[in-house]
């Protein structure tokens, strides 16, 4: 664990595993923390408060742009221990540290853009000017899919404003987090500014965050039962609070769309990071007239998709994070298949040869998908390309918004009207139109309803890191 500027052990000098999910390898041993390794990190992040926050701009942008220099030219390390901790193949995991990266550069940009305002005042002998400083220290607590660039999406942000932070990473992939923490060792963060906590068993350190009076703000990336649990007691201690959660993507095909390139989207939009993703599409909607032409091309492309570990030439999907992962994604199959869905690719755990040490779940196609079925309604998080086909496209927004999750939606038309429309009437945070990617470091990223509080990302997402401070003058 890094606390205080020292890399320690946990009090209790106990130890975790960390292993490959795709071959059950034993990569290390990391400090199981606990609620007392929370608190000293807690108070390490409180000394170095008044000292950070008192810096310039110009010389927090400085540590981040130096920590951006050192994870670009690392990144071909980053990359391989990512695949390796986390499973996914080696040239997602390159993008991922890129995608990483690009958040440390824009925020030290973004550290020089912290602006105030003058405010008219309705006496002529007053004036107010509204100025914004950091609000203290943060509690990050982060997940395994996106083990580097959850971190810095959070980092990036928090320390160009001036916080000083206490981060928990997800217990499968603390070798990632230790990484970028090495990172800004090496870029010259000070002493206390950054803290992390690692354990096996979150509950503890979760509990010391959202009660700890000395913690200002909360921010969240993982599930929305946890996410709504921490959100829960932060409120209750007055804390700020950030959430990024789940989400439920609709992927919509209009009719006047071409069906081979929306398919070929979804194929290519739905197994990254094996559908491991927030923003993953979970709802293929398809008009009937389209439905051939659209099933045709996306079976074929998911037959090309090769399972398999991250490392081998032409994998593009690696291993689900667990077992509890796997069986989640199987369930959901034989929920569908048993109400009458039909599975012509996949459908089953990959489990002989190269497969049998890790936790991988065939590439699937299923067709015939109707509102009974729990996939239409729950979080897949796996390889699982779900096609349900509409009627009436008049109806097909009420379709894809009925679901409390609100993070990523994706259209597919060539009719500007119907992409305004649709980018409006849709109830998510980020939509993409004719485009499988609608994600940057510059770009505000976050949901709404069950999909979470704020954003990251972009101008917005300094702005949760920051308080609003008036002042009254006099004359
Ligand atoms: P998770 O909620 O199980 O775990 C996320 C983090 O919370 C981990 O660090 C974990 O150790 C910690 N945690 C779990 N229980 C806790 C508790 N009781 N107290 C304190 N901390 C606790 O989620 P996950 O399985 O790691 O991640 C997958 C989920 O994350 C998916 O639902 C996905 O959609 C979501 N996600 C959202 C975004 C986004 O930006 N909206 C991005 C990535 C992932």
């Amino acid at each position: 664990m890094f606390i205080d500027g020292s890399w320690v052990e946990a009090a209790s000098g106990k130890r975790f595993p960390v292993t490959n999910p795709a071959t059950g390898e034993h990569l290390g041993d990391m400090p199981d923390g606990d609620a007392g390794d929370a608190d000293l990190a807690i108070a390490a992040a409180h000394r170095a408060f008044p000292g950070w926050s008192a810096t310039t701009a110009y010389e927090r942008s400085a540590v981040l742009y130096r920590a951006w220099q050192l994870m670009t030219e690392r990144s071909v390390e980053l990359a391989e221990l990512m695949t390796r901790e986390q499973g996914k193949p080696l040239k997602a995991s390159t993008f991922e540290v890129k995608y990483g990266a690009d958040f440390l550069l824009w925020f030290a940009e973004e550290a020089k853009r912290v602006e105030g305002h003058w405010l008219p005042s309705a006496r002529p002998d007053q004036r107010f000017l509204s100025i914004r400083q950091p609000v203290g220290v943060v509690a990050a607590v982060t997940p395994w899919n996106y083990p580097i660039s959850m971190l810095t999406r959070k980092m990036g942000p928090a320390l160009a404003a001036g916080c000083t932070m206490v981060l928990k990473p997800a217990e499968a992939t603390p070798l990632c987090a230790k990484a970028i923490f090495e990172i800004f060792v090496d870029a010259g963060i000070p002493d206390g500014v950054i803290n992390m906590v690692t354990a096996l068993d979150p509950v503890p350190i979760g509990d010391t965050f959202t009660s700890d009076s000395r913690v200002k703000k909360l921010t969240f990336t993982g599930s929305t039962a946890v996410g709504r649990k921490l959100a829960g007691a932060a409120a209750s201690n007055l804390q700020r609070v950030s959430v990024e959660l789940g989400g439920h993507a609709p992927f919509i095909v209009y009719p006047d769309a071409d069906p081979v390139h929306a398919a070929k989207g979804a194929a290519a939009l739905k197994f990254l990071n094996s559908g491991q993703a927030c923003i993953s599409p979970n709802r293929l909607y398809v008009p009937n007239e389209l439905l051939d032409a659209f099933t045709e091309t996306l079976i074929a492309r998911v037959q090309k998709v090769k399972a398999g570990n991250g490392f081998a030439e032409g994998v593009g999907v690696g291993p689900l994070v667990n077992e509890a992962a796997v069986a989640k994604v199987e369930n959901q199959v034989i929920d569908a298949r048993a109400k009458g869905a039909e599975v012509p690719v996949g459908g089953g755990r990959l489990t002989d040869g190269e497969f049998a040490d890790g936790h991988f779940f065939a590439p699937t196609v299923v067709t015939g998908v109707t509102t009974d079925m729990v996939i239409s309604h729950e979080e897949t998080f796996g390889p699982v390309a779900p096609v349900i086909a509409y009627d009436d496209p008049a109806e097909v927004i009420e379709l894809a918004n009925n679901t409390n999750y609100g993070l990523a939606a994706y259209v597919y038309t060539r009719d500007i009207s119907t992409a305004f429309r649709a980018f409006e009437a849709l109830r998510f945070g980020i939509i993409g139109i004719n485009d499988v990617n609608p994600t940057s470091a510059a770009a505000p990223f976050g949901g709404m309803g069950d999909s979470g509080l704020g954003r990251e990302g972009g101008h917005e997402g300094i702005d949760e890191y920051l308080e609003t401070k008036l002042g009254g003058f006099a004359l």
